[in-house]
């Protein structure tokens, strides 16, 4: 990646965190935060998801995200959704006004209109730079794999508030390339995105395949509240030894109840970014910091 390229996307996670460290700072919701910080990437065009998002195979953008109260254990999701601009805020609307916890496709975005939802144009979605990548997946292009180019920019976000209340979301254009009305991990409530205050909040991005069958987000909650574990043992255990069985490559972020974090990935690299309470930001893209 170029050193421009590496600002675009430094910038763009220290903005987010900014978005929902302000609702933090201000006693504002865990929940809040984590809405208010995934809407800035799903409006920035570098990432995977709202604006920016990857392409299906027939050239199209279907879009999921999920998010999780875990005082509550309150949960929302959508996806392959089309018309959606921030898909994280209809899942939220989901949750917070529905009877159920999952809408799909046309359904969810008949919800949307219930609520009223502003709906935008496909083109909205559509960047220049996405759709090479897509030209260059049908070309069978060497050396590009759908998974790399995807899991660089699904989105997510955890918190705890000065409640001690946990929140996670995820959001994701998800995987280059994919068809018949494929849905990955990201929309699927303990796979991509699980917050439980018993425990921690967790969201994931990686090859959704593996995150699904390795229930990753629950699994790592799990492990907290029934297996001991630090938060990031739980995190090393599933992200290094049980997705990596399954050849699952990608990573995971998460947040526990007493605030400590934890950033973990199989992959070459994630991009992450962090605040604590009285502390400064911290952002990183490789295993090794760099300044
Ligand atoms: N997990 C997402 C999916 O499988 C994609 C990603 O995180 O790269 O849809």
């Amino acid at each position: 990646m170029s050193a421009e390229r590496e600002t675009d996307y430094r910038a763009g996670l220290s903005a987010a965190l900014a978005a929902g460290f302000a609702v933090l700072g201000s006693g504002g919701s865990s929940l809040d935060a984590v809405t208010r910080a995934v809407v800035a990437l799903e409006d920035n065009p570098l990432f995977n998801a709202g604006h920016g998002a990857v392409f299906t195979l027939d050239g199209r953008n279907e879009l999921d995200a999920s998010i999780m109260n875990g005082a509550t254990l309150e949960a929302g999701a959508v996806c392959g959704v089309t018309r959606i601009r921030n898909p994280i805020e209809l899942a939220r609307a989901v949750m917070e006004h529905s009877d159920y916890v999952f809408l799909s496709g046309s359904g969810a975005e008949d919800f949307a209109a219930s609520r009223g939802f502003e709906f935008v144009g496909s083109d909205y979605f559509h960047t220049a730079a996405r759709w090479r990548q897509l030209e260059r997946i049908r070309d069978g292009e060497g050396g590009v794999s759908p998974l790399t180019i995807s899991h660089v920019g699904t989105v997510g976000a955890v918190a705890l508030d000065s409640q001690g209340r946990l929140a996670a979301a995820t959001s994701t254009g998800g995987m280059t390339g994919k068809r018949f009305g494929r849905i990955g991990d990201t929309p699927v409530i303990g796979a991509g995105t699980y917050a439980d205050d018993r425990s921690c909040a967790v969201s994931a991005t990686g090859h959704g395949e593996m995150f699904i069958r390795a229930a990753v987000a629950h699994d790592i909650c799990a492990r907290v509240r029934f297996g001991g574990r630090t938060l990031s043992r739980a995190v090393h255990e599933v992200v290094m030894e049980e997705l990596r069985t399954l050849g699952g490559e990608g990573g995971v972020i998460a947040i526990d109840r007493e605030g400590r974090i934890a950033m973990e990935f199989n992959s070459e690299g994630m991009f992450r970014a962090s605040r604590l309470s009285g502390e400064h930001e911290k952002i990183d893209i490789y295993r090794e910091s760099r300044p």
